[in-house]
């Protein structure tokens, strides 16, 4: 039986809650009141130790499992997963804000990634390699031993399955430090994977500041590889920290994603999912398609249909289920509001929203519309910078060279998207555009089983699909002599 106290959380080490050494908390703000609605524990280098000697204990039970039993337990997991998938998501919803209903689907994600890892638990496989001489060798794939995982506020849900489901199917154990601005559903997800008869220490939560905690994971030197979701900057330090003990990083960091429309494209579909790709979670997603490239010919025609798509979108508190629901943070809404400014200074015209919400029960709470910049030019930072909310830029191009120019145009390499019918121009663009992920009439649908990453600033190695698992392994390669009779 759970002993969370839901106002009260604190960290989850070792399959027990405990509170910071020093006794101190941080306090947790509703999105739709700016009010407090909980306090969690502020943990420092101290509870770090204690989480990751938990996690040493874990490791050491976790990876001496059977790999079958490893992921047998990991299906279990799943399945307590789809049990509780209404308390988990009241509870996102309470903590982040998000609609219930896509709470609720990031649930569904997140079962999907702890199954479809799971089946790969007994399937790690190393290769045996041909060589001369009467030699024998082949390569095993072993688990690191204990992985941090530096979460964002995002979506927390969906990051313990992508990140934590990879690492403990490969045999790992992990210590995840969620953000400070949502830490409540990874706390309770590691809870569950306890209850569902993961051994103690194996899924290990901190919480608390990236200056505290965050630092100092980074610097334990029992950590031997760390996984950072994130800004450039804050993986740009967690990799310096790194390099100091030469262990291996993952990094996801962000994007200011190109989506382009050509002329031949299906405008009515293309103006729904480039809608889609910038409201998204209200646009706090790494992949957003925030730079929208528009053949001229076809600029009007398809503002008019992206302001009738976006008249449709619902902002409201997250229990009432709209499309969209408050940004998670007064700093993260304070930087929004100032890019609609900037943009402004910068000569783009808004062709829709630019301002926070302030009808009667919204005011009070950090909700903004979402809004669409027009005649923007790819040098202005509303084109360039990365704001993680619902702000679209629309850029217009003549010819296929100059869309390519302007989408490789940036520091970020995460993803982009084309619209077209014409089969040739996205053979002659998927090779060129520097994007890690690429999609063709779609925009960012969530599918467990492809990687996913970035090129440019946008991260290095990549999480989703087999490639994490094996990520999350290192390889050791064995050479045998043996003698003729
Ligand atoms: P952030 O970089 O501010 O914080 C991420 C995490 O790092 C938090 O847990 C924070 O406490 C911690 N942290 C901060 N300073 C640290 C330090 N010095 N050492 C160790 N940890 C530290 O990011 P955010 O604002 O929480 O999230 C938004 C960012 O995440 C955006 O840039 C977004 O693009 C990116 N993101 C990327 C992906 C991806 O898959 N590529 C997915 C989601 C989010």
């Amino acid at each position: 039986m759970s002993k969370i106290n839901i106002r009260e959380w604190k960290h989850f080490i070792n399959g027990e809650w405990l509170d910071s050494k020093e006794g101190k908390t941080i306090s947790n703000l509703s999105q739709t009141t700016s009010e407090e609605i909980s306090t969690i524990a502020r943990g420092d280098e101290e509870d770090v130790r204690i989480a990751v000697d938990s996690a040493e204990k874990g490791f050491n039970k976790w990876s001496k499992l059977d790999p079958h039993i490893r992921g047998q337990k990991l299906i279990q997991y799943a399945n307590l997963l789809r049990e509780r998938k209404e308390i988990i998501a009241e509870l996102e919803t309470f903590d982040t804000g998000k609609p219930l209903k896509s709470s609720l689907r990031t649930v569904e994600t997140a079962a999907r990634y702890f199954e479809y890892y799971a089946g790969y638990a007994d399937k790690i496989l190393g290769e045996v390699i041909p060589t001369s001489g009467n030699k024998h060798a082949y390569t095993l794939r072993e688990p690191y031993g204990i992985i941090a995982n530096i979460m964002p506020w995002n979506s927390p849900i969906t990051g313990v399955g992508k990140g934590v489901g990879a690492a403990l199917a490969a045999g790992n154990s992990v210590v995840v430090k969620c953000s400070e601005f949502a830490s409540l559903s990874t706390l309770y997800l590691a809870e569950l994977a306890f209850e569902s008869g993961l051994p103690a220490g194996v899924f290990n939560v901190i919480t608390g500041f990236g200056n505290e905690a965050g630092i100092s994971l980074t610097q334990n030197t029992k950590i031997n590889k760390i996984t950072f979701t994130g800004s450039v900057a804050t993986g740009t330090n967690v990799m310096i920290e790194a390099a100091k003990r030469i262990t291996p990083v993952t990094l996801e960091l962000g994007g200011k994603s190109p989506n382009i429309v050509f002329e031949d494209a299906d405008l009515n579909m293309a103006a729904k999912g480039s809608v889609k790709a910038f409201v998204s979670n209200t646009g706090q997603i790494c992949s957003a398609g925030t730079r929208l490239l528009v053949h001229k010919s076809v600029k009007k025609e398809f503002e008019e249909l992206l302001v009738n798509e976006i008249k449709e979108i619902t902002v409201d508190k997250g229990e009432y289920n709209p499309d969209i629901g408050p940004i998670v943070s007064k700093p993260q809404l304070d930087k929004v509001l100032s890019y609609i400014e900037i943009g402004k200074q910068e000569g783009a015209k808004l062709l829709y929203g630019g301002d926070k919400i302030n009808k009667t029960n919204l005011k009070n709470g950090y909700f903004v519309e979402p809004t669409i910049f027009t005649d923007v030019y790819n040098y202005m930072r509303i084109a360039q910078d990365e704001i993680f909310g619902p702000i679209l830029s629309v850029i217009t191009f003549d010819t296929e060279e100059e869309a390519l120019e302007i989408a490789n145009d940036t520091q970020y390499g995460l993803a982009a998207g084309i619209w077209t019918k014409n089969i040739d121009r996205v053979m002659r663009l998927v090779p060129k555009i520097s994007a890690g992920n690429i999609y063709i009439n779609e925009y960012q649908g969530t599918n467990v089983e492809v990687p996913f990453g970035g090129y440019k600033n946008s991260g290095i190695g990549r999480d989703r699909g087999i490639e994490s698992v094996l990520n999350h392994t290192q390889l050791k390669s064995v050479i045998t002599s043996y003698r003729e009779f």
